[in-house]
């Protein structure tokens, strides 16, 4: 069988065989097939898609490209959590935490930024120090000590994801159902949670711009965790405007400490909660979401779940004095602010250019090698639907090199619509799927 041969199939839109996904993606990760054919065959799949036996077997193919992590050393049911990516989204480090503050095992590899989306390893390399990968040993090792540990996913784990996920990144392929389920499945059934919390982002700042197309990928997902074993829950939530207020890495490393801190009250605290409770009752075996709520609520709020997460950062190598103090973090040279022209309401704000903008100004690659700025970023001042007056700051953009700061500014301008009318808030979550 010849591989172009393959891709023609699936771009003419015909059902790929086991053996033949299987053939493409293992020699892919053999280094057999080069980059551009392997990206053809994203494009088909992403203009084409796959049937539910397809995406089933593109899963479990990935899955086995490398090895299987036993977590059957670590005391307790693990559960993990994983986000389709939004923007101002740094729920991983505040969940991870707070789960961990209430008793229950934590063992999380994450990914790096993908597209406009901001990725949970870049974002903990921004502090001092902190170690994101650990030898398989020790992950466990300080997970049965702590019950947290964070790091990225590592050589052996879903290598096909690795390489077919920045092959993605830049070349236009990441918003496809097949793609992101197997992408997404695939590491969690490779990572050996028992059970899995999938946050499945909605609007324009993710990859999933319609109600229908979100709710299929968490349908895709919740189904493939089922046929293997590992309970699957996908909430589907709001990504029409940034979940949190800070976008880029150390930025949003000092927002989850904010948080974690107990002064940030807003969404981001309020999904952290609902997928935390969540969490809790998969790996308690109870179904009390508002009893799990309260108890996460009394952990951030006593400094519970910010001493757990200093200690994870001490355990990983890094200065667990961040959390005290936030001018640890890498901090950019320079402040460009927006201020609001005319009186009114915020009637949009567009999540995805923003996410490009931080990109744009350093925070995101531009392609597979690009080397990241941890420090720069944006902040978003307002919220959707709030009422807002001449005059008043409505972004900060945080940056090192003027030639960033222009290209950012030039597509900033059509960010966040104003309008006179008041406007109806969007609900933070649509929807519950297991
Ligand atoms: N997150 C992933 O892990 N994979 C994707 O494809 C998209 C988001």
């Amino acid at each position: 069988m010849r591989i172009v041969d393959l891709i023609v199939r699936k771009r003419n839109g015909e059902a790929l065989q086991k053996e033949e996904i299987n053939t493409f993606i293992s020699a892919y990760v053999e280094g057999k097939i080069p980059d551009y054919q392997m990206a053809a065959l994203c494009m088909a799949i992403y203009f084409q898609g796959m049937n539910t036996e397809e995406v089933a077997n593109l899963t479990m193919v990935m899955a086995k490209s490398g090895d299987f992590v036993d977590l059957s050393a670590i005391e307790g049911i693990k559960v993990d959590k994983h986000s389709t990516g939004g923007v101002a989204d740094t729920t991983t480090l505040i969940l991870g935490p707070l789960v961990a503050a209430a008793g229950v095992p934590v063992a999380k590899m994450s990914g790096r930024g993908l597209g406009h989306t901001g990725g949970t390893i870049d974002k903990l390399e921004s502090i001092p120090g902190f170690k994101t990968s650990l030898s398989r040993v020790n992950f466990i090792k300080q997970v049965n000590q702590i019950k947290l540990a964070l790091i990225g996913q590592s050589g052996n784990i879903v290598p096909a994801d690795k390489m077919i996920y920045s092959l993605r990144d830049v070349t236009g392929t990441v918003p496809s159902i097949p793609l992101i389920a197997s992408s997404i499945m695939s590491k969690k059934i490779a990572a050996g949670a028992d059970k899995i919390v999938l946050d499945v982002k909605l609007g324009s700042g993710a990859f999933m711009k319609s109600k229908e197309e979100a709710f299929e990928l968490a349908k895709t997902m919740v189904k493939i965790g089922k046929e293997v074993g590992r309970e699957t829950v996908a909430f589907v939530t709001n990504m029409d405007e940034p979940l949190g207020t800070l976008i880029g890495n150390a930025l949003e490393v000092k927002e989850a400490i904010l948080t974690l801190q107990g002064k940030n009250r807003g969404p981001l605290r309020e999904l952290c909660l609902d997928l935390g409770a969540y969490m809790l009752s998969l790996a308690n075996q109870v179904n009390e979401i508002e009893e799990e709520k309260i108890t996460l609520e009394k952990l951030l709020d006593s400094g519970a779940a910010l001493e757990k997460f200093a200690e994870m950062i001490a355990a990983q190598g890094g200065n667990r004095e961040v959390v005290n103090d936030l001018s640890l973090l890498p901090q950019a040279k320079y402040e460009w602010k927006i201020k609001v022209q005319k009186d009114g309401y915020i009637k949009s704000i567009d999540a995805e250019t923003l996410g490009i903008a931080a990109m744009t100004l350093g925070a995101g690659r531009e392609n597979k090698d690009s080397v990241i700025d941890l420090a720069v970023g944006i902040k978003v001042h307002v919220r959707k639907g709030e009422q807002v007056h001449q005059g008043q700051s409505l972004l900060t953009l945080y940056y090192n090199k003027q030639d960033k700061l222009e290209a950012a500014l030039k597509i900033i301008p059509q960010v966040i619509q104003i309008t006179t009318t008041p406007i109806e808030s969007m609900p933070l979550i649509y929807g519950i799927v297991n």
